[in-house]
């Protein structure tokens, strides 16, 4: 039998995930928006370039909650971007009432998936994925620390003339400008970038790291970053599709793991056929704790900002 994953958000991540699918050609794609002309008319352009990929998959567009059935993932990507004079909180619960609709709409069809969160702020939305869905946690996962250690990578690859394929990154904490680069924990062929780089050099990767995604935005102008998201989101549902148990930094819901509980976080974990298989439990040193809470304040703030709205 086929795989079969739906991608919820027709947008730039949601669109660019099923074009990286669909051109793998490892799972037929539903894409789904509440707008159903901009679901269908990707998905058919995106059908149309199977065949020149020579990719036996299909892909269809949909309105329609019925079309995701028998998902194995549902990857969660719709959501409103923020606009100007809208602040934070107004986007998180204007995202957190996507968030609940189409989780529901989704996990009615699809009861034995694994649900993989992009929408931002990710961490709170991937939380309320989990309780909308009342699933296992480990199948509610967030994408971002993927991302983030891609970009920590590559930045260091530009800074030594490396290429990124020798560089391991690992960065933890909530996906926001708190999230914390882990240089001890980051290294090129086993070689930690703190024996390669000076003080400076990393803490200015650092900082280009966590203000990855507004450099991105500031160059654009409009919309955010979307080849590089949707690339780390195919690399999370690979490992869940073909039980890769790779050992990736997700945002997983933490159940006294570094001392919290009741909360998604970034952590790394090892992710496979059933989701989160194990969580990573890091000895962090003190400075590295200090940031790492700060960071877990953050995701905290907002949650309960939810809660008590
Ligand atoms: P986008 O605006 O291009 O796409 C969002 C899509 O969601 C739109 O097509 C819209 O019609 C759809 N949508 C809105 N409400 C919906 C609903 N109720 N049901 C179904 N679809 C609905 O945005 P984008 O660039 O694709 O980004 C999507 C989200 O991913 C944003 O929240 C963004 O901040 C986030 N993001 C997260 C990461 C990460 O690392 N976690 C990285 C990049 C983007």
């Amino acid at each position: 039998m086929k795989n079969k994953i739906s991608v919820v958000g027709a947008g730039n991540v949601g669109a660019t995930t099923a074009e990286l699918i669909a051109r793998d050609g490892f799972a037929d794609v539903v894409l789904y928006d509440v707008h159903e002309g901009i679901a269908k008319g990707k998905a058919l352009d995106i059908s149309e370039a199977c065949s020149l990929w020579s990719s036996p998959v299909s892909v269809i567009g949909t309105a329609s909650f019925i079309d995701t059935a028998d998902s194995d993932i549902i990857i969660i990507t719709a959501g409103f971007p923020r606009k100007p004079g809208m602040s934070r909180d107004d986007l998180l619960h204007a995202n957190a009432g996507v968030i609940k609709e189409v989780t529901e709409g989704t996990v009615r069809q699809s009861p034995n998936s694994i649900i993989i969160v992009v929408t931002n702020p990710m961490d709170v939305m991937a939380y309320t994925a989990l309780q909308v869905s009342g699933f296992d946690h480990r199948r509610v996962i967030g994408m971002g620390g993927v991302l983030d250690s891609a970009r920590f990578r590559t930045f260091v690859s530009l800074e030594l003339g490396i290429s990124p394929q020798d560089i391991d990154a690992l960065v933890l904490g909530g996906h926001g400008d708190q999230m914390v680069p882990l240089p001890r924990f980051t290294t090129v062929k086993g070689i930690p970038i703190t024996e390669l780089l000076h003080a400076n050099d990393v803490n200015r990767i650092i900082e280009r790291t966590r203000s990855g995604g507004a450099e991105i935005v500031g160059l654009l102008k409009t919309g955010s970053a979307f080849y590089a998201p949707a690339a780390a989101t195919v690399q999370m549902v690979r490992a869940i599709l073909f039980d890769e148990r790779r050992l990736l930094p997700c945002s997983a819901y933490l159940d006294g793991e570094y001392g919290i509980a009741g909360l998604f976080v970034g952590v790394p974990v090892v992710l496979g056929g059933k989701g989160v298989e194990k969580i990573i439990a890091l000895e962090l040193t003190k400075d590295e704790k200090s940031i790492f809470d700060r960071s877990v304040t953050a995701v905290r703030t907002m949650i309960d900002m939810l809660k008590s709205s």
